[in-house]
């Protein structure tokens, strides 16, 4: 019986999570889980998966929720980083699904890391963010990290047997999101309801803004470099926009390996859990003969400057990438809440890597540091905007 602990139980991926748990009930069981404020979904995940500890966001959202249990309801319930960082750690379990959203995802993921606990790792932005610590205290603790990002996930499945000797890029694959063929003119009107609409996965509100600016792809590039050791160089995006083909690699003889299924989640977090093993699951196979024609393109990034600025952000290093997720973090909430327009999201984000100046082999301190300072300067740019 595995132990498994859930950072983000109330998302889309955490949610994806406990349905892979509960449908391998005699496999996995529920140590602990986080939310962030839904508490709602979270004392229904209390009462249905039984953990030992829940943390929230904060101490108000925590007392909320103590008050709607019973005694019946035998959790210790946390808050703040700290609580969040006490449940990540939590002694029990073997595995820590990280699926925070966002930068906040970090600590506890860190906290995880230190306690020896393997990761199945979601949460992009702590490899984005700290990607340099992250794999070095994982190797000195011991610790696997696997990735659930389908991407990633694609890339380790392509790898496995393969001597990374002959391994010579990485091809990511991106499905382009809702806007793929709209014009750069077309992208300066488009709303939040058309953002939030995306063709092929159903995913967090922040995730899938990401994926129509593509700056998605740009956190996934700089999130394979750390997975896979590889030069940002050789980390390569195409645009697929059936989303059956997960990522490939490339061979020095010029081979492709490819991984392929339909587009859901659980299929990742399942293998991120049981992995080197698989197991059997209710989803539908992939029917090539019905899903016809596979195509792939170069990725426009004159149309979606955030891959550009993700590739530059990733090839300056240091402190770079987290000014860029930063910033990104900030102006989406901003283009969530209809203070910006999407096509603003670019031109705030390079507003502020143009101001930084890059702190090479950050601690951990700097990266902390240099998130707080970027999500500020970006929250001023904002107000500065006319809509
Ligand atoms: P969601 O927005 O659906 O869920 C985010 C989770 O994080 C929720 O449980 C939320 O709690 C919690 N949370 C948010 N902010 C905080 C905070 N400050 N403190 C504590 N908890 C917080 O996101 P997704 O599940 O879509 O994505 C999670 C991560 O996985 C992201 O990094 C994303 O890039 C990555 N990912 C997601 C994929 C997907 O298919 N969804 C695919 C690949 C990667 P609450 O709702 O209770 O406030």
């Amino acid at each position: 019986m595995k132990k498994i602990t859930i950072l983000g139980s109330t998302g889309s991926i955490g949610l994806s999570a406990l349905d892979v748990i509960e449908k391998n009930s005699q496999r996995f069981q529920v140590e602990a889980l986080t939310a962030g404020r839904n508490i709602k979904l979270l004392k229904k995940q209390i009462e249905k998966f039984k953990p030992k500890a829940v943390a929230v966001s904060n101490k108000e959202t925590a007392l909320k929720l103590h008050d709607s249990l019973t005694s019946k309801n035998k959790v210790k319930v946390l808050y703040d980083e700290e609580g969040l960082k006490e449940v990540a750690s939590f002694p029990s379990a073997d595995t820590v699904i990280s699926a925070i959203a966002g930068s906040a995802g970090l600590i506890p993921t860190l906290a995880a890391i230190e306690a020896g606990k393997n990761i199945a790792l979601a949460n992009k932005e702590t490899m984005v963010m700290a990607g340099e610590i992250i794999t070095r205290r994982a190797i000195k603790k011991r610790v696997k990290i696997i990735p659930v990002d389908s991407e990633h996930s694609a890339i380790f499945q392509c790898l496995e047997g393969h001597d990374r000797k002959n391994l010579r890029r990485i091809i990511l694959t991106a499905s382009g999101g809702p806007f793929l063929n709209f014009t750069r003119n077309e992208l300066r009107k488009v709303t939040l309801t058309q953002t939030l609409r995306h063709p092929n996965w159903k995913m967090g509100k922040k995730v899938t803004i990401d994926s129509a600016s593509m700056m998605n792809k740009g956190l996934e590039v700089i999130e394979a470099k750390w997975f896979f050791n590889m030069d940002i160089n050789s980390i390569d995006v195409i645009v697929h926009p059936q989303s059956i083909v997960h990522s490939m690699i490339e061979f020095i003889d010029g081979a492709l390996g490819a991984q392929m299924g339909i587009p859901d989640m659980k299929v990742p977090i399942a293998y991120a859990l049981t992995y080197p093993e698989r197991i059997i699951n209710d989803l539908p196979a992939l029917n090539l003969a019905e899903t016809g024609s596979l195509e792939f393109r170069k990725p426009d990034m004159k149309k979606f400057p955030c891959l550009k600025l993700a590739y530059e952000a990733a090839l300056c290093g240091g402190t770079a990438p987290v000014v860029l997720n930063a910033a990104d973090e900030i102006a989406v909430s901003a283009f969530i809440e209809n203070k910006i327009r999407f096509s603003d999201l670019p031109e705030i984000i390079e507003k502020i890597l143009n101001c930084h100046n890059p702190v090479n082999n950050p601690s951990l301190d700097d990266i902390l540091q240099t998130d707080l300072w970027a999500k500020r300067e970006t929250g001023k740019i904002i107000e500065r905007i006319k809509k």
